[in-house]
């Protein structure tokens, strides 16, 4: 099959102008479609594997360069989701053109999929990877998104440290789930060698997600869950600081 500028790639939505994923300014494209459901998606609606809008990418490119000029030094464009690694092929075209174009390029993924179409995308067209670490415990894993195999993540990490190419790591802090002193501690443990993690993104757990887990008639788990205190943030954070040296709580 012949990829090129008219390959199609199933989007939800588009934020011309996003801050919060990579750095500076940022056109960020969510794609539709993702195989683990975890329970504090604030996006259920890209879930869902059907629905979501085709764009070629060529319209999607053109679209970037209208925004370009407000990128900088430091912006460019982010693949989000759903998890956008399920389109690795149809993106391995639309950032090659952006490549071409000197445009920097990020993918927020979950790290379930390493294919050959992943490694040529991630190793030779994106300069950073948002990784989603969801659990460092599988039984913790497999609670939080409903798939097996945390491990999977760990290996996806493993790959992009070879590379020696950018990754800032993501974690989602849930009181008594995620923020508990012994899963930090293991993960600083297991990353505080690596190489190419330039910071570790805190992303302290709100609901506001749960109105679109209703409109889905879906249950939301997570009921009980409360937000972090802004002391067991900066406890958070301080157990972290030895084995990262960037750290944002966003
Ligand atoms: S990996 Fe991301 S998009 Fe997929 S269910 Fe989890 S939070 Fe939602």
């Amino acid at each position: 099959m012949t990829i090129s500028a008219d390959t199609i790639l199933n989007v939800h939505s588009i934020e011309s102008f996003g801050t919060h994923d990579g750095p500076g300014i940022r056109f960020v494209i969510f794609l539709q479609g993702c195989k683990l459901k975890c329970l504090y998606c604030h996006n259920p609606d890209t879930i869902a594997m059907e629905g979501g809008e085709p764009y070629t990418v060529k319209a999607l490119f053109d679209m970037v360069m209208k925004a370009k000029p407000y990128f900088g030094k430091h912006g460019g464009v982010t693949v989000s989701g759903g998890e956008p690694l399920l389109q690795a092929k149809a993106l391995i075209p639309f950032f090659k053109l952006l490549k071409a174009e000197g445009i920097h390029t990020a993918i927020d993924t979950n790290g379930r999929i390493l294919n050959h179409f992943v490694t040529e995308l991630l190793d030779h067209y994106t300069d950073l990877v948002l990784l989603d670490i969801k659990h460092m415990t599988e039984e913790g894993y497999q609670y939080l998104t409903g798939m097996k195999n945390h491990q999977t993540t760990f290996n996806f990490a493993q790959h992009r440290e070879k590379t020696g190419k950018a990754m800032w790591l993501r974690y989602v802090l849930i009181p008594g789930l995620t923020n508990k002193p012994e899963l930090l501690q293991a993960m600083g443990t297991y990353f505080k060698d690596f190489t190419t993690i330039e910071k570790l993104e805190i992303l302290p757990y709100h609901k506001l997600g749960v109105h679109k887990w209703e409109a889905l008639g879906w249950e939301y788990q997570l009921k009980d869950a409360r937000e972090n205190t802004a002391t067991e943030l900066l406890e958070a954070k301080a157990l972290l600081q030895p084995s990262f040296e960037n750290i944002s709580i966003n």
